[in-house]
């Protein structure tokens, strides 16, 4: 495992976004916590939702004086493979479930908890890459609390997949989950639901005036901004559906022909089907000179994308949370979503956005074409969209629910 590095966060540059009863609980909490060690620790550094909330959390949790380290873990590629495997059977694929791939998970989970020097009193495990580490660690560090935090829909679990998960959670003192109906089939450990949150002060969801005066504008990315832009933001993977996505583009682009479309996705070190799924999606738009596909886009250009686009769509089959449509709202971009997992937790049908059925590529289409084609229903849907996120999506929520788990789990 190694360190990772975060930018510094000031918590009372969150003053807006903050009201007094939740900074006094903040400041209680962290009073609580004076002295005590959090570790943090998941598979990856950089994209996907884990890795942009723990780049929030854990400077912010230091700002408010809490000692919190965070960890990613060191794998070979076949790990990856192997978690990867396990991550699409936890969210339904039925995959043979090989007794190698147990004997790799088990032997760099084990390698990667023999590997931690430091002692902290509570370790937060992020996901299903890292849970293995939690038998050793119990074992090395018995006064630890030991917290798995899934950020994953496991309703539809594959039944083998989800028994090695629960052979997992014995020395695991509290699981987080973003719904209730994740965790359950999970087992009798303590349970709290946690939606993910945003930071509105990054440079992927700021003001754009706010941005650094070299940060890339909409002029360096290959749009017309004068045209209608759909944007989906999303890793290149199966369940985020991108050729859906293209199915509806082309079904909007029949009644709305100067309809452009934007799939920007970056490339995990953690996901090893990007590059597949990337030149799948590809090949099937190469000949649509209004198609494009961009990747590994800095903070700033996902913000640009999020506020030229018309209609964001996130047309998922499974999301366990999905911080893509929190971000897209908080810029008062309405967002046509899946109603999966953590999708209708933001979108307020007619509210903010709209729900499909996730295999429903049709109603995804009608609804984009009803945005795009009413130039008040916008805006107001916008309007909607940014109260929303004001309201329940913000990473100060976030960080009281973390700290009050802790406190409590510490008592
Ligand atoms: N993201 C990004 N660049 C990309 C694609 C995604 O920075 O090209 C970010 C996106 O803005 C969001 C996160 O990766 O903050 C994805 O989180 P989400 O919860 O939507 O999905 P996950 O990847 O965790 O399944």
């Amino acid at each position: 495992m190694h360190l990772v590095e975060t930018a510094d966060r000031n918590l009372s540059a969150y003053d807006p976004y903050i009201d007094d009863r939740r900074r006094q609980t903040i400041r209680e909490a962290a009073d609580e916590l004076a002295g005590e060690r959090i570790g943090h620790v998941n598979s990856t550094a950089s994209g996907g939702g884990v890795a942009e909330i723990l780049h929030a959390l854990v400077p912010l949790s230091v700002d408010v004086g809490v000692d919190v380290d965070w960890y990613v873990m060191d794998a070979p590629n076949e790990f990856y493979t192997v978690t990867k495997t396990i991550h699409n059977a936890l969210q339904g694929d039925r995959a043979p479930f090989l007794d190698e791939m147990r004997e790799t998970y088990r032997r760099v989970t084990r390698e990667n908890a023999a590997d931690l020097e430091e002692e902290y009193d509570t370790i937060v495990l992020h996901d299903p890459q890292s849970l293995g580490m939690a038998p050793l660690l119990a074992e090395r560090f018995p006064e630890t609390t030991l917290v798995w935090r899934c950020h994953i829909d496991l309703t539809a679990a594959a039944t083998p997949y989800l028994e090695f998960v629960r052979s997992f959670l014995d020395p695991i003192d509290h699981t987080i989950v973003s719904r209730s109906s994740y965790g359950e089939r999970l087992s009798d450990v303590a349970q709290t639901v946690v939606h993910p949150a945003i930071d509105p002060l990054t440079e992927k969801n700021c003001p754009l005036e706010e941005l650094p005066d070299n940060a890339p504008d909409s002029d360096d990315y290959p749009f017309e901004t004068d045209r209608p832009l759909i944007v989906q933001v999303s890793r290149f993977d199966p369940w985020k559906d991108p050729l859906g996505v293209v199915e509806a583009y082309r079904d909007v682009a029949a009644s709305i022909p100067d309809v452009q479309l934007v799939l920007a996705g970056g490339m995990p070190d953690d996901d090893p089907e990007g590059m597949e799924v990337y030149r799948e999606v590809a090949a099937e738009t190469e000949n649509d000179a209004d198609v494009h596909l961009l990747t590994d886009l800095p903070d700033a250009g996902i913000n640009v994308l999020q506020r030229s686009a018309d209609v964001v769509l996130q047309k998922s089959f499974r999301e366990g949370f999905a911080l893509t449509v929190s971000e897209a709202l908080w810029k008062e971009t309405p967002v046509v979503g899946s109603n999966v997992g953590g999708i209708p937790l933001q979108i307020d049908d007619g509210t903010n956005g709209y729900l499909v059925e996730p295999n429903d590529v049709g109603a995804a289409a009608d609804r984009t074409v009803q945005l795009l084609t009413d130039d008040e229903l916008r805006p107001q849907l916008g309007r909607g969209g940014r109260e929303t996120v004001r309201e329940r999506f913000l990473l100060p929520r976030l960080l009281e629910d973390y700290l009050t788990i802790v406190v409590e789990e510490a008592d």
